[in-house]
């Protein structure tokens, strides 16, 4: 019994007729750059989302990059972050010459720990030459960040937060979707991600629309009338239209696929439960659901279990061994190991199992007998 990590052959199975006439169609027409199915997705992702504007871009990391540039930040400026993420949701404060501030995480939610981010940007306000301009919690493995009280910090220092809503597209946060909990949030197509493409894209949702006129602009090298009138400096950061089209046809199943992650997460939590001696299963506080882009537990003699899993031919990764204080692209800020210990203790014990829509009963059954033969030894 083979078992993926995430299985995209059996999405694309049950889609493939659809996935087939979708690419006929722009083969036909032949706008392979902003074609119709670009705007046709543009429509269905904030009608889906609950925002007035999605900017689809050509990746999570462009999506980021897009509004910090609309709002000029740029050196002498910070921005808070979580270290506990993919590199990117921090690479783009840097790419701009702004300062990236990290702030640790909950060691439950794994997610930016708020009454810490409140203390920082205090911090940073009293001891350092930086201008607070911005917050980018991310919604780690697909659980909305904290919303309520980001919003709240971040309202009373007038900063601007973009929610890294990467993982979590299909996820909500009391009655509101992923992707609708800030000023802006920024998705990824990459293919691994809840709703994925067959390369790299992405895409910004916001209701602001000055903010969305100046995205359509950076998207297209800071055009005005058009792009051979350019009014900013921008970036060619279009999502193909092959891409929107293959898009199109997933998000036919998308949120039936967002109700079976819900099934095989709860699977998961439940067959683990008597294991409780020897790990955590993920936690999710009342009137938020996870799309469970990672279904992600802490466990005790974590690398064991690992080698113990890839014998018996199940898949697993670690996101993140490495936070990003402490990534050689960052020595210049001058962290050192033991400023963000949860984020550090959690990268150590950190391990995510295969999570998917098509992970069938037996599979998971097979997953769930080797980690409890594992711990019964
Ligand atoms: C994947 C990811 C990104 C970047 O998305 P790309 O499409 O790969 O550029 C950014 N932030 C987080 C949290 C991600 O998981």
């Amino acid at each position: 019994m083979k078992i993926d990590f995430i299985d995209l052959k059996a999405q694309q199975r049950k889609i493939l007729s659809e996935i087939e006439n979708r690419i006929s169609a722009v083969l036909a027409h032949g706008k392979y750059i902003l074609g119709p199915e670009v705007f046709e997705l543009e429509e269905k992702l904030a009608s889906y989302v609950g925002v007035k504007y999605a900017i689809t871009c050509s990746s999570g990391t462009d999506a980021l990059l897009m509004p910090l540039m609309a709002l000029g930040i740029g050196p002498r400026d910070a921005v808070f972050t979580t270290p506990f993420t993919f590199i990117a949701t921090a690479e783009v404060i840097a790419l701009l010459g702004a300062t990236p501030v990290f702030v640790d995480i909950d060691p439950r939610s794994f997610n930016i720990d708020s009454e810490k981010l409140a203390e920082q940007i205090n911090r940073v306000k009293d001891t350092t030459e930086l201008n607070p301009k911005a917050i980018i919690p991310v919604d780690l493995f697909g659980l909305p960040a904290d919303y309520d009280s980001i919003m709240a910090i971040g309202g009373r220092h007038g900063l601007f937060v973009l929610e890294d809503a990467a993982q979590s597209l299909g996820a909500n946060y009391k009655e509101r979707l992923a992707g609708n909990l800030a000023h802006a949030a920024a998705t990824s197509f990459f293919p691994a991600k809840p709703l994925g493409c067959y390369g790299d894209g992405g895409a910004v949702f916001t209701d602001d629309s000055g903010l969305a006129e100046t995205l359509y602009s950076i998207r297209v090298h800071g055009k005005g009338i058009d792009k051979y009138d350019n009014l900013r400096v921008g970036l060619n950061a279009r999502l193909d239209t092959l891409q929107a089209a293959i898009l199109l046809a997933k998000m036919e199943i998308f949120p039936q696929e967002v109700e079976t992650r819900q099934r095989v997460a709860q699977a998961y939590t439940a067959g683990l439960a008597e294991l409780d001696r020897h790990l955590v299963v993920p936690y999710v506080p009342k009137g938020i659901q996870s799309v469970w882009a990672q279904y992600s537990l802490l466990a005790e003699k974590r690398d064991e279990l690992i080698r113990e899993l890839k014998k018996e031919d199940i898949p697993t990764m670690i996101y993140y061994p490495k936070p990003l204080h402490l990534q050689s692209a960052f020595a210049g800020l001058g962290y050192k190991k033991g400023d963000f210990p949860v984020a550090e203790s959690t990268a150590e014990r950190i391990c995510s199992l295969p999570m998917h829509p098509y992970l069938s009963d037996v599979q998971q059954q097979r997953v769930l007998g080797v980690i409890s033969e594992f711990f019964s030894r």
